[in-house]
């Protein structure tokens, strides 16, 4: 998000001891507008504060419980992560590209999910996950243009 957020203090708002690898993931996700995969978190991580693949999962795991992180699902059994404050505190949908795999973010205005008609019964909700699976623009440029060369 930015350099000034103060990582620590939404830890402990949110009830979560703050240690150096959960603030070094918020810090990471922040720096990124777009969700992110564990891999590309876990790469940005080691430098600060380098912890094992198993510990960032627990990491990760804590912090979508608190709803400080958000789980976005992207593809089979993939997942993202996203800030749960800031540019993400809103709902929004999400366009996923099977091509290339990159998780795009939708403007919350575009398709308000806040309004989203609940039907009476059906429980409480909790969250709210919209996902538009298709091919990006770049991917059908590429397609295009490897059409037009072969
Ligand atoms: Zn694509
Ligand atoms: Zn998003």
């Amino acid at each position: 998000m930015c350099d000034s957020c103060d990582y620590k203090s939404i830890l402990r708002e949110s009830g979560v001891r703050p240690t150096r690898a959960r603030s070094a993931v918020l810090s990471a996700l922040g720096e990124e507008a777009r969700p992110m995969s564990v891999e590309e978190i876990h790469a940005r991580v080691l430098e600060p504060c380098p912890i094992h693949r198993v510990t960032l999962y627990r990491t990760l795991d804590i912090l979508v419980e608190k709803r400080v992180v958000r789980r976005l699902s992207a593809g089979a059994r993939a997942f993202r992560y996203a800030l749960a404050f800031g540019k993400h505190r809103h709902e929004h949908a999400h366009f996923y590209c099977r091509r290339c795999d990159s998780l795009k973010c939708i403007d919350p205005g575009a398709i308000p999910l806040d309004s989203i008609p609940i039907p009476k019964g059906a429980g409480l909700l909790e969250k709210v996950e919209l996902r538009l699976d298709g091919l990006c623009y770049g991917c059908i440029a590429r397609e295009r243009d490897a059409g037009e060369e072969g």
